[in-house]
Order: C-alpha cells, then sequence, then structure tokens
C-alpha cells in the first residue's frame, strides 16, 4: 500500500495522531494507499508554515521573473511526471487515463507557465493629474491561501487555484478532496524539487465538516479561501469564513444547458454534445446536462445522440481505449443511480443507459421530462443527461435559464444573429457556440446564482489572489 502524507513546511509529515483513512480505487473497489488524516492541528500547523514563509520567507520578495522561473521549473517537472500524475487521478476516481494523460495533466502545467507570465507582465494603472499629483495602483500578495478542492479535476482545478496564487507571490495550503488526495501530494513534492521554498505549497488532507477542510475555512490567519464544490458547502465555508470577514472565491455547481437550433451544423453538434455530456463520466461542473433541441431536428439529434452515447466504451479506466470510468466513489454512485428512480425523473422514458456492475452508470438520456422532476433540477453530476424538444427562440432561452444554477450553456445555430442574441440573454458565467470546454486562461471564468461568487482566471485571479494599495504622491509644487 502507498502512503500519503501531508506536506508541511516542506516536509512530509504524518497526523499528530497517527490517524489515516483510505484511498479506494473505483474501479477495483480497494483501498489502495494510505493516507493521512488531518484535523485542525494539522490544518493549524499548515496555516503557520505557509504564514512564516510569507511573513519571513523569500517568496512574496522574490521579482516576477525569479518566482516565474521556478514555477516554469515545476511545470517541466509535471510534464516530466506525466504518468504517475495522471494515474494518480485515474486510480483515485476512475477517470479514464488517456483524458488525464492528453487532458488534465498538461492543462495543469500550463496553468503555472500561464499565471507565471500573467503575473510578470500585468500592468498596473497610473494616473497622472493636472493637479501635480500622480496616484498609482500597486498589487501586493494577499498573503495565506487556503485552497479547498473538488474530485473531478483533482490535479486540474487545484493548479488552477495553486498556480496564480503562486505567481502572485502568495503562500498556500491546498486541501485536496478526501477522494482524490494522490496528485495534490504528488504535486507538493514536484514543488520542492523545482525549489519552491518550503512552507510556501503546503498541502493537508482529511474530510470537511469537522475535519481539515473545516478548520481552515475558521481560521483567523488565512487571507483568502478559494473553493471548488458543491453549492450547499459554498453557503457553509460562506458562514464559516464570515467570522474573520476572509474574502471567497467560490466556483460550484452547474446544471448546464445545450441548446440545438434547426440550423445547427448537425455533426458537430452532436460531437460536442456528447463530449458535454458524458466526459468524465458527466462529473463535470460544466456539463451540459440539459438539452433542448428545436422541434425540426428533434427526432434526428435524439436518434443518433442516443447511439452514439450507447457505443461510448466503458471499462477500466487505465485502459486507453476506455472512454467513461466508474463513479468515483460509492456514496456518488448510490446519488447518481438514486436519478434512475421513476419518481426522479417523472417517469419519463429514458433511452439506454441505467446500471452496469461495478459502480458503473451507463449514458442514459430521459425524454422530455416534467418542469419540476429532480432529473432536470438538481445537479446530477453523473452520466444522466434530459433531453426536451422546443419550437421557438424564445422558448428556449426561457427553459434554458429556468434553473438556479449559471455556469455554463452551450448553443449550436448557424445564424450569426441568432449566435449573438441568444448568446447575451443567458444567464451564465460561460457561454460556448458551436464547442465545449474552449478556454482562454485570461478570461473571466465563475458563475451566476447558485454556480458561485467571484470570478477567477486572467486579471479576475490578480484581483482575488492580492491586495491593491492605491499611492497618491504630490510630485509638483
Ligand atoms: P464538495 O463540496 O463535497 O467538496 C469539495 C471540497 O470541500 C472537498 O475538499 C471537501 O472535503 C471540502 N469540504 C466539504 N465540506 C466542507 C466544509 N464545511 N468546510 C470546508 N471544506 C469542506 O464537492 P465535491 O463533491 O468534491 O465536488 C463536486 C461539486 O463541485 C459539484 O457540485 C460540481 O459542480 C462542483 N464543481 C464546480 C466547478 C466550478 O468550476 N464551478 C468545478 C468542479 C466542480
Amino acid at each position: 500500500m502507498k502512503s500519503i502524507k501531508h506536506v508541511i513546511g516542506g516536509a512530509e509529515t504524518d497526523s499528530a495522531d497517527g490517524a489515516t483513512f483510505d484511498d479506494v480505487d473505483p474501479y477495483t473497489q480497494e483501498p489502495y494507499a494510505t493516507v493521512a488524516l488531518g484535523a485542525a492541528q494539522e490544518a493549524d500547523l499548515a496555516v503557520r508554515a505557509a504564514r512564516k514563509a510569507f511573513d519571513e520567507g523569500p517568496w512574496p520578495r522574490m521579482s516576477f521573473e525569479e518566482r516565474g522561473k521556478l514555477l516554469h521549473r515545476l511545470a517541466d517537472l509535471m510534464d516530466a511526471h506525466t504518468a504517475d500524475l495522471a494515474l494518480a487521478d485515474t486510480r483515485d476516481m476512475g477517470k479514464p487515463i488517456a483524458a488525464a494523460t492528453s487532458k488534465d495533466v498538461p492543462r495543469s502545467a500550463l496553468n503555472f507557465r500561464f499565471f507565471a507570465d500573467h503575473a510578470r507582465l500585468s500592468e498596473s494603472q497610473h494616473l497622472p493629474s493636472a493637479t501635480g499629483h500622480h496616484t498609482f495602483v500597486q498589487h501586493s500578495p494577499a498573503g495565506v491561501v487556503a485552497a479547498i478542492a473538488p474530485w473531478n479535476f483533482p490535479l486540474m482545478l487545484e493548479t488552477w487555484k495553486v498556480a496564480p496564487a503562486l505567481a502572485w507571490g502568495n503562500t498556500v495550503v491546498l486541501k485536496p478532496a478526501e477522494d482524490t488526495p494522490h496528485s495534490a501530494y504528488l504535486l507538493a513534492r514536484l514543488a520542492l524539487e523545482a525549489g519552491i521554498p518550503d512552507g510556501v505549497l503546503n498541502v493537508v488532507h482529511g474530510y470537511g465538516p469537522g475535519s481539515a477542510g473545516e478548520a481552515l475555512t475558521t481560521n483567523p490567519a488565512v487571507d483568502r479561501i478559494t473553493f471548488t464544490g458543491e453549492s450547499g458547502t459554498g453557503k457553509a465555508i460562506a458562514r464559516a469564513a464570515a467570522a474573520n470577514l476572509t474574502p471567497v472565491s467560490f466556483e460550484l455547481g452547474g446544471k448546464g444547458c445545450n441548446l440545438i437550433f434547426d440550423d445547427a451544423d448537425l455533426d458537430n453538434a452532436l460531437q460536442r454534445s456528447l463530449e458535454a455530456a458524458f466526459g468524465n463520466a458527466g462529473q463535470v461542473c460544466l456539463a451540459g446536462s440539459r438539452l433542448y433541441v428545436q422541434q425540426g431536428v428533434y427526432e434526428e439529434f435524439t436518434e443518433r445522440f442516443a447511439a452514439a452515447a450507447a457505443a461510448l466504451p466503458l471499462g477500466d479506466p487505465k485502459d486507453p481505449s476506455t472512454r467513461l470510468g466508474p463513479l468515483a466513489s460509492e456514496e456518488h454512485y448510490r446519488k447518481v443511480t438514486g436519478y434512475l428512480d421513476p419518481e426522479a425523473h417523472g417517469h419519463s422514458k429514458l433511452l439506454g443507459g441505467g446500471a452496469a456492475p461495478g459502480w458503473f452508470v451507463r449514458p442514459t438520456i430521459v425524454l422530455d421530462p416534467p418542469p419540476h422532476a429532480p432529473v432536470l433540477r438538481e445537479e446530477i453530476f453523473g452520466p444522466i443527461v434530459t433531453i426536451t424538444p422546443f419550437t421557438t427562440e424564445d422558448e428556449a432561452t426561457k427553459l434554458a435559464n429556468d434553473t438556479p444554477y449559471g455556469l455554463s450553456a452551450m448553443l449550436f445555430t448557424e445564424n450569426l444573429h441568432r449566435a449573438h442574441r441568444v448568446a447575451s440573454t443567458l444567464n451564465s458565467g460561460n457561454v460556448w457556440v458551436n464547442c465545449f470546454f474552449v478556454r482562454d486562461l485570461r478570461a473571466p471564468f465563475g458563475g451566476f446564482g447558485d454556480s458561485g461568487i467571484g470570478r477567477e482566471g486572467g486579471t479576475c485571479s490578480k484581483e482575488f489572489f492580492t491586495e491593491a494599495r492605491t499611492v497618491t504622491m504630490r510630485i509638483c509644487s
């Protein structure tokens, strides 16, 4: 059995009381590693290490070039260890190895390169005035950042937080999700190998409530909390953070819509819709899980979509040809299969799908469920999607916006005017027209409504991970 430890102040450590928990491989359903189980004490030690590195260490005082060099070195080491990092996520949560190797790990390394360069090239405001005063704005690192991550894209979402926080000179305590501790541990070791000083990136393992996660959110020495996870957890963290007025940035749940108009390029719509519905076994906050298809192409699209979904190869996530692995954990498998209950899908017709042996769920399509069916209202986070027909553009946007979430939307049309018109009416932080999952890291990323608070990416990450100081000088008398 492997042993996955905390990394605190540059040292690999067990918990003070020796507590551990099992890291279960969802394909074999067997534990394959033991993980140090952190509690308030370990969270506190990690925050102290990060505080010391911030208050006394070189990291926040380095030039952007020096820090950038170390972050680029870390990215190079991640590239060199792609196989280990990819396998860690695959064994932890059943992500197909092909996706982990070709998408998650390269994008994670890119996060470090991108944010190192973005910080180095970033400009700040200079405001000369006719009164003889000159005002300029400094962006100082905020301090100690607590980064709390989910399990669906473990390394990718952790680096999306850690990379900008470090690039702007902060120190970090990262708490990966309890189901996916492995790649964060490897990342912390690689950061040390890259020469990033002790205490700059700390990793503490454990659960959320009553465990390491909650302890980070109540610690007054934490200056920023960046969290990705469920909307309900976001509310709990917001309450905890309020006690210390700690600023938060939240990327929360989603219930993405996907509008397919009669004039769409149907082959393209089909491919992108499959990816958006069933990629990562539907365990994607941005998933296009509510499809709305215009009457003229409804039958053809539904038939072809169902056939293509049924043909997606399910299997061992370590096999490079697998497109759908098992769901990430037994608990999650039980939650997702609950939506196969007729009460949950409003007794609607199902195309394909259902549970398969192990913690697998086959791609399942629910046809035209009633508007209040849980399958249409709640985030399922699995390979179960709905398809609903519509007639007019106006009806489509109303249906699309009928949700408390607002993270992602897709639309397929060859009509440029319609594309602009519809995109600008969707209550969604991200809108993809004729494509899916294309990300420009300079752009804001986040959600409307229950899908989040604030935005990260590019300049938004700069604003969140720094304190702006406005300096005004009288330069002429
Ligand atoms: P989760 O909310 O259960 O857990 C996320 C993290 O929070 C874990 O590390 C967990 O240990 C920790 N946590 C739980 N309760 C806590 C508490 N009270 N205090 C502090 N930490 C706590 O979410 P999950 O099941 O890991 O992830 C799936 C969810 O994440 C879905 O809702 C999905 O949509 C969302 N998500 C959103 C985005 C986005 O960018 N908006 C991206 C990926 C996932």
